[in-house]
C-alpha cells in the first residue's frame, strides 16, 4: 500500500523506535504513548483491520510479538491490555492492522484505558 504509514514503518523507509522485529510482524512504540508502556503490534503484510481476511499465522505471529513485547518491556508480571481499533466507531485511525499494548500503570477495571 503506498500511502500506508505502517506500511512505509514496517519497510523501514519511516524512523521508528522497534521493540520486537521477526519475518511476519513488527512491534514498535506508540508515537502518542497513551501509557508508560505503548507498543503496537503489526504483520509487515498490509491489512486493513483484524477483520480483514488476515492468515491464521499472521495472527499468531502477531500474537506471539505481543507476548515477546510484554517481556522485554517488564508488563508480564503485571499484566497489561492488548486493544485492536477496528473501523470508525472504534476510532481506528491507521487501517493497518495493529494491536496496541497498554501496561505499565493500573489501566483499571473498564475496557478503556
Ligand atoms: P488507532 O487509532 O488506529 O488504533 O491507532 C493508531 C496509533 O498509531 C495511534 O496510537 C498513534 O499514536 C499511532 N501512530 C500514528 N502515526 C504513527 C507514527 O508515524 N509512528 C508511530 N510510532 N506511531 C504512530
Ligand atoms: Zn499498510
Amino acid at each position: 500500500m503506498d500511502d500506508c504509514i505502517f506500511c512505509k514503518i514496517s519497510a523501514g523507509e519511516i524512523p521508528a523506535t522497534v521493540l520486537y522485529e521477526d519475518d511476519d510482524v513488527i512491534a514498535i512504540e506508540d508515537l502518542n504513548p497513551q501509557a508508560p508502556v505503548h507498543a503496537l503490534v503489526m504483520p509487515k503484510a498490509h491489512y486493513d483491520n483484524i477483520v480483514d481476511g488476515v492468515p491464521a499465522t499472521t495472527l499468531a505471529s502477531m500474537v506471539h510479538a505481543v507476548g515477546e513485547v510484554a517481556a522485554s518491556t517488564g508488563l508480564s508480571e503485571r499484566g497489561f491490555r492488548v486493544i485492536a481499533n477496528t473501523g470508525s466507531d472504534a476510532g481506528q485511525t491507521v487501517n493497518h492492522l495493529h494491536l496496541h499494548v497498554l501496561g505499565g500503570t493500573s489501566l483499571g477495571e473498564g475496557l478503556i484505558p
